[in-house]
């Protein structure tokens, strides 16, 4: 059976992220690392790590992912940004290990003008600081839209970062179908091709979490708008072929789609009852 979670709010603490997660029925959750879009971030007591991960084993709660700021930019040649976002991605990377998360994914970067090459090669060096080679915790680099000067629009691109770490074990990828669709992978109507070329240059097993979105801009746009799913230019069938698709059965399913917790709730119990109605 699939697992399928969405992103969740952390404002009200991450206790209340896990019990707002039980009481969608999801079997998952993706959280953000920090504030998303400023710097802050709050230190969990060792109380309250506890608690979240007694309601999330008690509760069958797994694949817990955490979702780096956007503004974090290890591509960047600006030096204030550039390591601001090395220590960001150090802190967290830490952070969110001990709070016993399986994987934290970030967007690669946007390179600015200085070119995709330069940008790689930030974007390692900070990872190459960042990750020590102990952690539990696996980053994942985000396909991205290609929106900008963005890096990770190709699969080829995440793999010169992946290669060029120190640790390369501790890298996999977020495969996000917004993102992805958006880029030029045509996972509506040649999914098995897309796969198999991801397969050929990273290896489908790098996948550890997919964003499952629909997309409001069209294929090949490079822009970055989720829609809800079945609302978009993807559409129903193509998702529901991607979480059906055996080289992607175990990996995680997260909902980044524009709803509210009751409308996320709705949507997870409707993608289940479809999956069990195909089945039969
Ligand atoms: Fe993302
Ligand atoms: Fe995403
Ligand atoms: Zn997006």
């Amino acid at each position: 059976m699939q697992m399928i979670g969405t992103h969740m709010s952390i404002a009200g603490g991450i206790v209340q992220a896990a019990e707002n997660t039980v009481r969608m029925e999801a079997d998952t959750m993706q959280i953000f690392s920090r504030n998303p879009r400023g710097s802050g971030y709050r230190t969990y007591s060792s109380e309250e790590i506890a608690l979240f991960q007694n309601i999330c084993r008690e509760n069958h709660i797994g694949s817990l992912l955490a979702h780096a700021p956007y503004t974090l930019n290890l591509a960047s040649a600006t030096q204030k940004t550039y390591e601001f976002a090395c220590m960001v991605i150090r802190e967290d990377i830490a952070r969110m290990d001990a709070l016993g998360m399986e994987n934290i994914v970030f967007h690669p970067g946007s390179h600015t003008g200085i070119g995709v090459e330069a940008g790689i090669k930030n974007i390692i060096e900070g990872l190459n600081q960042a990750i020590s080679g102990t952690e539990h915790i696996t980053v994942l680099l985000e396909t991205m839209s290609g929106k900008g000067t963005e890096i990770g629009v190709s699969f080829e691109e995440l793999k010169a970062i992946r290669d060029g770490v120190k640790y390369p074990e501790r890298i996999g990828i977020c495969f996000d179908t917004c993102h992805v669709f958006a880029a030029g992978y045509d996972i509506v109507n040649n999914l098995d091709g897309v796969l198999e070329e991801f397969d050929r240059i990273l290896g489908i097993s790098l996948i550890r979490a997919i964003h499952l979105n629909d997309s409001a801009m069209p294929f090949g746009s490079h822009k970055d708008r989720h829609a809800v799913i079945g609302g978009g230019k993807i559409g129903f069938p193509a998702l529901l072929r991607v979480m059906e698709h055996p080289a992607l059965s175990g990996i995680p399913f997260y909902l980044e789609t524009p709803l509210d917790e009751q409308g996320h709730k709705e949507e997870i119990a409707m993608l289940r009852k479809e999956l069990a109605g195909r089945k039969q």
